[in-house]
């Protein structure tokens, strides 16, 4: 079910009825909202269902929590949201920036020669919450899936921009740090496979230090720590 929350309203195919609007996913009905809301509560209560993990009751008690606060604070929340739209991918590690490069790429402090790559910019800011690591990140949008028909998502990643980055860049660690879960370890094996073009590089990836199924972005900082410290280099010649 959380599929249909995440996926954009718009492309949902609505009805109106008297009384209710009902959206319909897949021929079934997954949301009604009441038609008695005035049209701009109606249109927030969308809105907050669209995001993940937000269900359409949870969806209208965040509706009337923001409707009951001040004009100021809604203004301001309003003015934060639409800020967003000014941000943008850097355009090396595709983490979320205000400038062409993004913070991280821009301190000269940080080793440049050791790149982390992790599924997405929240695993980022959690491994530079550890304190432990002072390379650059590559973010790769997620992690890899392969359809029905044998097929992978690669062309949604940015996982060619991480080969050409490694090229341009002459890297000589990479770190790969997506999540320990199934589709995490076969994303980093996936990878590593692509990596065999640079046969001085090394390789590493995070120790089993994380829970099994457990997520970067969860996890606290000691274990993280010891996910990074005990990083396991991948045999060279294999
Ligand atoms: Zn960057």
């Amino acid at each position: 079910m959380h599929i249909i929350y995440s996926t954009p309203i718009t492309s949902f195919y609505k009805r109106k009825y008297d009384k209710i609007d009902i959206i319909l996913y897949d021929r079934k009905v997954i949301f009604y909202i009441s038609l008695m809301h005035p049209k701009p509560f109606q249109d927030l209560i969308k809105h907050f269902s669209s995001l993940p993990s937000i269900g359409p009751k949870m969806a209208e008690r965040l509706t009337l929590y923001l409707f009951k606060q001040s004009p100021e604070d809604i203004k301001s929340f309003a003015t934060s949201l639409e800020a967003l739209t000014k941000l943008s991918f850097c355009k090396r590690c595709f983490n979320v920036s205000d400038q062409e490069y993004c913070s991280l790429c821009r301190d000269t402090q940080r080793d440049q020669t050791i790149v982390c790559v992790v599924e997405d910019a929240l695993d980022a800011i959690a491994i530079e919450r550890s304190g432990f690591f002072h390379g650059t990140y590559h973010i790769l949008g997620g992690n890899l899936e392969i359809g029905k028909n044998g097929e992978t998502n690669e062309l949604h990643l940015t996982i060619e921009k991480l080969l050409h980055r490694i090229k341009e860049e002459k890297t000589q660690e990479i770190l790969l740090a997506t999540n320990p879960t199934t589709e995490g370890d076969f994303t980093a094996l996936y990878i590593k496979r692509k990596l065999h073009i640079f046969p001085s590089l090394r390789i590493s990836r995070i120790a089993k230090g994380l829970a099994t199924g457990g997520d970067i972005e969860y996890a606290d900082e000691q274990t993280l720590i010891g996910a990074l410290k005990n990083r396991r280099y991948y045999d060279a010649s294999v």
